[in-house]
């Protein structure tokens, strides 16, 4: 099954709902980084995070930086999405990670660190981005987006992301929700929501068990009469290629590609969000400089 988000809104317009699947968009991920168990699950569960940001955006050619920067072994953690779907992401140190905690469950909070930031850029095509971001609350990136959504855009939520991981390490299971209460939303309403999220299975959980995001939506939330307003497939995609790359260099300036000429007599460019490989002869960095 290919990963995919609805969004979905019950019928009294109060509460709005994204699910998401995710297993092979964190799968490849891991491939591509080599990421440790709890690296995987710190950047899935950013990645999925971003997924369901990203789809919001209007414009075709907007993006959604997610970005988490806390005190532990893990750095930063930078996650790239767009409207179309499309998500990239990588993390300073892949190879952290930790003991699982004494409920088996990942250390995500201790790679990731309680002290840091959490800040989401968005890149509308206007002159400047927007740029929001808070404080991080235990460095579980949920519960940090949740304290984000109400202090940045004073947005009540409830926000689960998982990543299950298998034996052998690969993503076994992987996916996440976001609640909204909208304006209006009855009292009696948000206990019952209270109610069903501490009764709630864990997303990935619930994804592991072969649920789709319909199903969970149904599943959770089926008591306030859901309405899905629309389906879009997901996936990890780098768009790089030989172009930008060169747009970068040439951003350098004409005395930066000459240092590295005088250097080192060629550059290899490595991006960051696919390890793919880019490499400039002497003679095709002096053409840039021209
Ligand atoms: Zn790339």
């Amino acid at each position: 099954m290919r990963d995919y988000i609805i969004r979905g809104i019950d019928k009294k317009g109060n509460i709005r709902v994204f699910v998401a699947t995710s297993t092979q968009m964190v799968e490849k991920a891991r491939k591509i980084h080599g990421t440790s168990p709890t690296a995987s699950a710190a950047l899935g569960r950013s990645l999925t995070a971003a997924a369901m940001l990203g789809i919001t955006m209007k414009g075709e050619k907007d993006t959604l930086t997610f970005k988490i920067k806390g005190d532990g072994p893990i750095g930063n953690i930078i996650s790239v999405a767009n409207n179309k779907g499309e998500v990239k992401g990588y993390v300073d140190n892949p190879y952290a990670d930790l003991p699982s905690r004494s409920n088996g469950k990942l250390d995500v909070g201790g790679v990731v660190g309680k002290n840091g930031q959490l800040a989401i850029i968005k890149d509308l095509g206007l002159k400047d981005p927007y740029i929001g971001y808070t404080n991080l609350v235990s460095g579980e990136i949920a519960e940090d987006l949740v304290h984000y959504f109400h202090i940045s855009e004073q947005q009540p939520s409830a926000i689960n992301l998982g990543v299950l991981v298998d034996k052998d390490i690969s993503i076994r299971a992987a996916g996440g929700y976001i609640l909204q209460l909208l304006p209006g939303v009855e009292d009696e309403d948000i206990d019952r929501i209270e109610g069903i999220l501490k009764k709630a299975k864990p997303i990935s959980t619930l994804i592991d068990q072969g649920l789709t995001p319909e199903e969970v939506m149904e599943t959770l939330f089926g008591e306030f009469e859901m309405e899905i307003l629309d389906r879009k497939p997901i996936e990890y995609k780098c768009n790089c290629s030989r172009e930008k790359i060169e747009e970068v260099l040439i951003s350098l300036g004409k005395e930066e590609i000459q240092n590295i000429i005088v250097e080192d007599e060629k550059a290899e460019i490595v991006c960051h969000f696919c390890n793919g490989k880019y490499n400039f002869s002497k003679e095709e960095l002096i053409n840039l400089i021209d």
